[in-house]
Order: structure tokens, then sequence, then C-alpha cells
């Protein structure tokens, strides 16, 4: 198969995903209050969080439309405030399944250029699509506080933001950050080993030890939490590096265990990528930009 095909055939599967019947029946919505008003909510998919204010509502992410009625209950169930901003931190279907059910008339749905460009790409019209596109970055205003949105580059997919709302030091890192877990990196998508770490590092010069952080995927965390997910990117970006430069072949390092036996150990391979698929991920984007 070609190497064009293989991505035509991955990129018609990814828009034509269609999920079991009762796959989302058990999903229950739990809610945890972070600091304040802020909220984190958790069903299936990634993390939301939500701050409300006699304003408005501040969404981020919206999980998979079979949850939407779920989500709202939840929400109804803090507020009776719309929402006011949605914001996607990039186009993933977990992250934006959602997008047209609570996009109505009084709320702004607002995400990185390159999110619009593949949802647009991947078929999904007006109502699902970001109303208000940001390039580097944008600050928000609701009751005379400020949200932070901030584009990192080529991380885990081209379009990812985070979102920092400084006056409750509360980060939402978008995928770019797996709370004790292997993230997923989408070299498909424009992610890249070096973004991915670079990414982490730029959100722990901006927070500081007491920033509460909601994590695409993963239990409400913290700045250690994320200290620990760089730490144990770098180690092994440099064991799967130094393995590239001893020309060690790519099924090698994917079938060597031992590489990622230390995190494998602590639990970081329970969650959506496992050990094997984590060092896929790292030899494929490392030997891309090894040159070789
Ligand atoms: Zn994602």
């Amino acid at each position: 198969m070609s190497l064009k095909y293989f991505l035509l055939l991955m990129a018609t599967l990814a828009s034509t995903m269609v999920y079991p019947q009762g796959r989302f029946d058990n999903v229950n919505i739990k809610t945890t209050q972070v600091n304040g008003q802020v909220y984190m909510l958790e069903g299936a998919g990634g993390n939301i969080m939500l701050w409300i204010t006699e304003e408005g509502v501040l969404m981020v992410d919206s999980q998979f439309a079979p949850l939407s009625d779920k989500i709202k209950t939840a929400i109804n169930d803090l507020t009776d405030q719309p929402i006011i901003y949605l914001v996607n931190t990039h186009h993933h279907g977990d992250h934006t399944g959602g997008n047209a059910q609570f996009n109505d008339a009084q709320a702004t749905l607002i995400a990185h250029q390159n999110v619009y460009k593949r949802l647009q790409a991947d078929g999904k019209e007006t109502g699902f699509l970001p109303e208000s596109t940001i390039e580097d970055s944008a600050m928000l205003e609701m009751a005379s506080d400020e949200i932070i949105l901030i584009h990192l580059e080529n991380a885990h997919t081209d379009g990812d933001s985070f979102v920092y709302l400084p006056r409750y030091n509360v980060l939402h890192t978008g995928d770019m950050f797996f709370n004790g877990r292997y993230p997923f990196i989408d070299l498909q998508s424009g992610g890249s080993i070096d973004g991915y770490i670079k990414a982490q590092e730029t959100m722990l010069e901006l927070i500081n030890p007491s920033t509460n952080i909601i994590p695409g995927h993963g239990a409400l965390g913290s700045f250690e939490n994320l200290g620990e997910s760089v730490k144990m990117l770098r180690e092994l970006k440099s064991k799967i590096s130094l393995a590239i430069e001893e020309k060690r072949t790519r099924d090698e390092v994917i079938n060597d265990s031992s590489l990622t036996k230390y995190y494998d150990d602590l639990g970081f391979g329970n969650g959506y990528i496992d050990g094997v698929k984590i060092r896929t991920t790292l030899y494929d984007g490392l030997y891309r930009s090894s040159g070789q």
C-alpha cells in the first residue's frame, strides 16, 4: 500500500468513524470543583473546563456529541447562565464532537486557525466550525477577568492552544498534557516530539507550583505532575535517540520494552497509549527529525 493511499484511508476512517450504539450509555459526567467557580467535567474523551460568572460561562472543549445532553445536565446543575465562549484546544473529535450542541446563538466558538482548517476539510459545517480563530494568542474578557489563549506550535497537533485563567490560577492544557500517562502525539496532524516537550516547558514557565492543571486526559493535575511528564519525555527521547544513532531498527526499538520499563512500571502505559505505542511514536518522530 502506498503511503499516499494509506494516509487517505486513515483520513477516511477518521471522518466516517461511527460509534457503536451504547458506547456512551454508561458514561456518567463527573464534576469537580477546581477553584472558585472553575470546574472540570470528566466523561469520555477530553476533559472539559467550565468557568461560571454572572456574565456567562466559558466552556473549554466539548467531548463527543452523544454525551452532550448529559453534559448539559451537569452544567445546568451548576448554573443557569449561557455559554458565551466555547474554546476548542485542538481539532480531535473527543474534544470537538459536541461543538454544534453547545455553540448556540449566544456562544462564540474559538480555536486556532488550523483547527478551523482541519474541521472544514473533514466536512464539518457552520455551527461546528470556529467562528473566531487565533493565530498566536488571544485574550478574552469575562466579568472583568482575563482568559488567556496561547497557541504552541507542532506539539500534540499543529493547532493546539492552552487556556489559562490568571485570577483562578487554572490551566487547561488540551492534549499537550496527559496526566500520569504517555501522551498521544499526532505526528499525522502536525504534532512533533520536540514541539510537545517544548510546549510542556513553555507551560511550566508560565505557571507556578500552586497552579491547578486540567489535563487533556487523566485526573486533575499539578505543576509537579506536568514536571514529571516532561522529565519522562526527555528521558525517553534521549534513550530512543541513542538507539537511532546506534542504527537499531524500528522493529527493535518498538519491541524493546526495557526502553520504557521504568515508566511502564509506574503506570504511564495504562491509558490509551501503551509502551509499544509510545516507543513507536518516539521512534517515528525522532527518526524523521534525525535526518537519517
Ligand atoms: Zn487530541
